[in-house]
């Protein structure tokens, strides 16, 4: 018999889906702060995948992915549920910055969190203990806030890891054609589900953009579809690109002088050693310095502005590239 998936007050019996609010603590008038979670409860047994978005308050694709997914899987067709946070950190939402407004932490260094921390800290536990704990899979849509950054997905645990298959599994099924293999900062929850938990999790990062970006938006469905598919929540197959770029370390690349940036690679694009990048003008257009790969890579981001200090990351290359 099929069970009903309970998070705090929000309740759906098997072929529902239930939609509520989680606690997130207090405004300064007492006024209740809600994080929106919905549960998609499937009428077959299965597994369960927890999705969330806008951990940084200003990186909002993923709330459009989540929306699409919410609004066309119908809980008859799936097998085990979904479990969907569209907006994690609603303290650095409303602001639409990437740190909690109270304690000025990105939610994303807090994992596992703690019940009697600040407020970042407090939601992390929640979002722990009562929601993710209860998954077998765990994404955390990001991306790169308002710096375009090639559509990818990251893998936060070391090559050492006893789940670092299992991660780099689920993040090749995701399919968006590009890899980040690289261990993260401390307190992130690509690190913590996996450490803790011992859920495959990854960190897709769709693009970076002010507002909603389509294309990344659709890639991120994409992304999730076909790992509902290959993991069997859906009966269908997963459409997975033959070869998928993988880099291990991202450099970021500097320039001397101050000005206007004119870059001459896009984003995702394979740069040689030597190969002129970007060339830094002055105020009347004429270049002052042009700025070489200092090895292969691919254009990983770039400034979300065309001007910069000199000493300012301009851009990222992914290095190390493998492919699989
Ligand atoms: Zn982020």
């Amino acid at each position: 018999m099929k069970e009903s998936i309970q998070i705090d007050s929000i309740i759906a019996e098997p072929g529902t889906t239930s939609y509520g609010f989680i606690d997130a603590g207090e405004m300064k008038d007492g006024t209740s702060v809600k994080i929106p979670l919905a549960i998609i409860n499937g009428s077959e047994n299965g597994e369960i995948i927890y999705i969330q978005a806008v951990s940084d308050g200003d990186e909002l694709n993923g709330v459009a992915v989540i929306q699409h997914i919410l609004n066309t899987i119908s809980p008859k067709e799936i097998r085990g549920a979904i479990i969907a946070v569209p907006i994690a950190n609603p303290y650095a939402f409303y602001y639409g910055q990437s740190e909690n407004i109270v304690d000025k932490k990105k939610l994303n260094r807090c994992f596992p969190g703690d019940n009697f921390g600040t407020s970042s800290q407090r939601i992390a536990y929640s979002l722990f203990y009562k929601v993710v704990m209860k998954a077998q899979y765990c994404i955390d849509l990001h991306q790169c806030g308002i710096s375009p950054m090639v559509d990818s997905v990251n893998v936060r645990i070391s090559s050492r890891h006893r789940l670092h298959k299992k991660c780099m599994e689920l993040a090749r099924v995701f399919g968006i054609g590009y890899i980040l293999d690289q261990k993260g900062p401390n307190g992130q929850l690509a690190q913590s589900a996996p450490d803790l938990l011992g859920i495959p999790t990854i960190d897709p990062e769709l693009g970076g953009c002010l507002g909603w970006d389509s294309e990344s938006i659709q890639k991120g469905i994409n992304g999730i579809q076909n790992v509902l598919k290959y993991y069997g929540f859906i009966d269908s197959k997963p459409a997975i690109p033959e070869k998928q770029i993988v880099v291990k370390k991202l450099q970021a690349i500097y320039n001397d002088r101050g000005g206007f940036i004119k870059y001459l690679a896009k984003i995702s694009d394979i740069v040689e050693y030597h190969q002129p990048i970007a060339d830094i003008c002055d105020p009347f257009g004429r270049t002052v310095e042009t700025i070489f790969a200092p090895k292969k890579g691919v254009l990983w981001s770039k400034s979300g502005f065309p001007m910069a200090f000199s000493g300012s990351t301009i851009c990222l290359l992914g290095t190390e590239i493998s492919y699989m």
